[in-house]
């Protein structure tokens, strides 16, 4: 079941792989957005923004975004990669405080082969997880059936991330 352990592997963003999809890159994109709501951002630092994953694996799936359209963690200066690992860490307490997991999953896909959906722009992925996934929420075909609409996720997040 590796599906259980590699749960981003699965986790698209919106219109990342629509056929109609602009050519340009969806995080490189969002970052210019001006409404943070519409764009599903919780949160801009100063090199990275966080934002949520249109089709989450679990609620409170966020992904950590570097500004700089990058495909390579190396390529990121030792600040950038600095403040992503600071992110994580606000991150993990922030879902642990509002949905009190068992675990929570951070990992990178770099590159196709590893699993990417977005290869072009690397990010990381942080999301919550109970010992019974599967039974937190069930799966019907390609459609996950979470407890919790975006807009209420963007909100507690976006709002503990303030605090
Ligand atoms: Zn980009």
């Amino acid at each position: 079941m590796d599906y259980l352990f590699t749960p981003w592997r699965y986790a698209y963003i919106t219109g990342a792989h629509h056929p109609n999809a602009p050519k340009e890159c969806l995080f490189c994109d969002r970052l210019k957005a001006t409404g943070d709501e519409a764009a599903l951002i919780v949160y801009r630092g100063k090199n990275c923004f966080i934002i949520l994953n249109a089709y989450p694996y679990t609620n409170g799936h966020v992904m950590i975004v570097p500004h700089q359209h990058a495909s390579e963690l190396n390529k990121l200066s030792a600040e950038t990669a600095a403040e992503i690992m600071h992110l994580s860490q606000r991150m993990e307490r922030v879902l642990r405080e509002l949905y009190h997991p068992d675990g929570v999953n951070i990992g990178m896909n770099i590159g196709k082969a590893a699993g990417a959906g977005i290869d072009q722009h690397l990010h990381m992925h942080v999301l919550p997880r109970w010992v019974a996934d599967a039974n937190f929420m069930s799966v019907i075909g390609e459609t996950r059936m979470l407890p919790e609409t975006l807009d209420v996720t963007w909100e507690r997040i976006s709002k503990a991330l303030k605090s």
